[in-house]
């Protein structure tokens, strides 16, 4: 399918020809969901590859997506195992329970931020203590001296 799509949108940059690519993946260098495709002109043997998934701190943003969708429903490596199978798509990342810390890492600072952002535009005043990876609620006082 790729084949087709660079055959007929794209030329050689170097010997200017057209209908002259061979798109592949080069399986070795899979990363779970993200996968290395390369397209090289048959003519003159010039190659460019990718990835085909933005690198993020904790790996592939795929991967990390793929996870965080599969949690999100419910679902674990087992069950994502299967999906991936059922789909035709290459196996979920091998290291798949390693990608929850970077994801609850993100939840914890995005609520976090939520709830700063809260304080400063409402009259509740909420004392946070922030413990391991679980925020806990000390105390909440409603501030009815304040005007907002
Ligand atoms: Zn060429």
């Amino acid at each position: 399918m790729l084949n087709d799509i660079f055959n007929n949108i794209a030329k050689c940059r170097y010997c200017d020809r057209s209908f002259c690519f061979d798109v592949a993946e080069n399986k070795s260098s899979r990363r779970g969901l993200a996968s290395s495709i390369s397209a090289t002109c048959k003519y003159c043997g010039s190659s460019h590859g990718s990835m085909t998934s933005n690198s993020v701190p904790a790996g592939y943003e795929v991967n990390l997506r793929f996870v965080y969708g599969m949690r999100c429903i419910g679902i674990g490596k087992s069950a994502a195992q299967t999906f991936c199978a059922l789909m035709n798509l290459p196996p979920p990342p091998a290291k798949f329970e390693r990608l929850y810390t970077p994801i609850f890492n993100a939840l914890e600072t995005a609520s976090s931020r939520s709830m700063v952002s809260l304080l400063s535009t409402s009259r509740i005043d909420i004392i946070l203590i922030t413990f391991s990876a679980k925020i806990v609620l000390i105390s909440l006082c409603i501030n009815h001296t304040k005007d907002r």
